[in-house]
């Protein structure tokens, strides 16, 4: 059987000895395995592939440590799995000129902050919400949005969508972007008041 190999890996990333480590023990153990068996025979190539890019992003993560001159700093938390990053954004105007990140956790959580942060250095927050929009489609399971190429690598991650608990796993850093946009758009605003008090007096 060719499956077992991928079988095994599929378990190492989407398995749930997070959840157990929490003190959920085999929580809904036997519905994920069933149901992940019965794919992987018709996916493994894909599977395989789409393995091996989250394990390469989580073994080597893009972006990873602090930036001097940071804009924001946002730390987020998956109390669930335990996972954790801290998301730092350096913007230019409208723009994000540069990311970092720090934290740890699951191979999900860290792989797809890496992924995140690829896809949004140097971006428009315009384009930033809708590609955040597309992700978010993905892992809640929309076939179309895990066929959109503009998702790339983070593509990859569409296989969370049968594993509801690691949901929150992947979407962390986009949560953690969602915030950090925020707080900068607030900014923003705030310097633009500021500006037009100046100019007044
Ligand atoms: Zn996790």
């Amino acid at each position: 059987m060719t499956g077992s190999k991928e079988r095994r890996a599929g378990e190492k990333i989407y398995g749930f000895t997070a959840g157990a480590r929490a003190g959920r023990p085999g929580r809904g153990r036997r519905s994920l395995h069933a149901g992940y068996i019965s794919r992987v025979m018709a996916d493994a190539s894909l599977t395989a592939l789409y393995q091996d890019i989250i394990l390469d992003h989580y073994r080597r993560p893009r972006n990873k440590g602090t930036l001097e001159h940071a804009s924001i700093s946002v730390p987020m938390r998956n109390p669930l799995c335990g996972d954790e990053i801290t998301l730092e954004l350096e913007m230019n105007g409208d723009a994000i000129s540069d990311v970092r990140f720090t934290g740890r956790g699951c191979s999900i959580s860290q792989a797809s902050t890496s992924m995140m942060t690829e896809m949004v250095k140097g971006k428009h927050v315009a384009e930033i919400a809708q590609i955040g929009e597309r992700f978010r489609a993905m892992v809640m399971g929309d076939a179309e949005a895990a066929a959109d190429v503009t998702l790339g690598r983070a593509r990859a991650l569409a296989g969370v969508a049968r594993f509801p608990a690691r949901v929150k796993c992947a979407l962390l850093a986009w949560n953690a972007l969602e915030r950090g946009l925020a707080e900068s758009a607030v900014q923003r605003e705030q310097d633009r008041e500021q500006d037009a008090t100046a100019r007044e007096i």
